[in-house]
């Protein structure tokens, strides 16, 4: 697990503990590359009706695209807008287009198409990433992403926020883990990379919960993980419930401890896409210390070197 000589994490080169994000774009591209976050205009079925309304409740109404382009642009004026500036911070640099808000496998496949298609020749956009939802991956769909594959990397990212049911009916994600198992098992049998993501702090869920959804999450035949801590945002309906009858939230400390020992039951081949939030400040209700990512990052950090642990020190395969 360790790099032979200098006692280091083996996929990451800044003495971090566990797989940087950092450590998998440099190995892979030996470049400096940066996301473009785009809105393509999809929507969720737990919003239009077809599954529910609403959305997911700590959902804000951008679709969980607050720094995605804006919607009245074309996609690529969103991305050549975003990509013109970030080139100017790192001349040089290569992008991944991210198709970040709402779910953006949900609609015909045409629609997709479109949305995905101007970006296959561009020579400095390196990977695709596809962000939806496990109940809204038709074979065609998923065949059609897997055939892109010959024209760039492409990433799926699967929101799965917890693996108990019973939370997921009271956040409205109106899917199921077995869903979500579902969805997984049709991406990875056309080998489509996938990210995952979990939240913690979810209303009611016990610190055993959210271990137990890492140590399941960090078993499955996934590439990359991204564990956040629940923001609550004006204007959704987490942000009223929490003003009617605030429940418990994570203390910083508590969330440091809790990400500490889920890294540790974390295969340590996962990519450690993100270990903090990414909600839009302005609106922020609650927890107001992840406002301060890097010193998170960093206390992650510490609190891994005084327990002297690792991702994936305690994972133990059981199947
Ligand atoms: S599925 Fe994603 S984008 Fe849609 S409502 Fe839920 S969190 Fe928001």
């Amino acid at each position: 697990m360790l790099g032979d000589k200098m006692n280091k994490f083996k996929y990451s080169n800044d003495n971090k503990r566990y797989y940087t994000y950092n450590y998998f774009l440099k190995s892979r591209y030996h470049k400096k590359i940066a996301k473009v976050s785009l809105n393509a205009g999809f929507t969720c079925p737990n919003r239009d009706g077809s599954k529910g309304y609403g959305g997911c409740i700590f959902c804000s109404s951008s679709g969980s695209g607050d720094y995605a382009g804006h919607i009245q642009d074309d996609l690529l004026t969103q991305f050549n807008d975003v990509s013109s500036m970030m080139s100017q911070k790192w001349p040089g640099c290569e992008f991944i287009a991210y198709f970040q808000a709402n779910t953006n496998t949900y609609g015909p496949l045409d629609k997709i198409k479109k949305a995905i298609e101007p970006f296959l020749d561009m020579e400095n956009v390196k990977e695709i990433a596809i962000a939806t939802r496990p109940d809204c991956l038709s074979k065609d769909i998923v065949e059609y992403l897997a055939s892109l594959k010959k024209y760039k990397d492409i990433y799926i990212e699967l929101g799965l926020q917890t693996i108990h049911d019973q939370t997921g009916q009271f956040i409205n994600r109106q899917h199921t883990y077995q869903e979500f198992l579902d969805g997984l098992q049709l991406l990875r049998h056309y080998n489509l990379e996938v990210c995952v993501h979990i939240i913690n702090g979810l209303p009611y869920e016990t610190k055993e919960m959210m271990l137990e959804t890492a140590k399941v999450v960090g078993q499955l035949d996934i590439q990359a993980l991204k564990i956040h801590m629940l923001y609550i945002v004006e204007n959704t309906k987490l942000a009223s419930i929490y003003k009617e009858n605030k429940f418990k939230i994570l203390s910083r400390e508590e969330y440091i401890d809790l990400v500490v020992e889920q890294l540790r039951y974390i295969r340590e081949d996962i990519i450690i896409e993100r270990l903090t939030g990414d909600g839009k400040l302005d609106d922020l209700i609650a927890p107001m210390w992840s406002i301060k990512k890097v010193t998170i990052l960093n206390d992650i950090d510490k609190k891994m070197k005084e327990l002297d642990c690792y991702q994936g020190d305690l994972y133990v395969k059981n199947h």
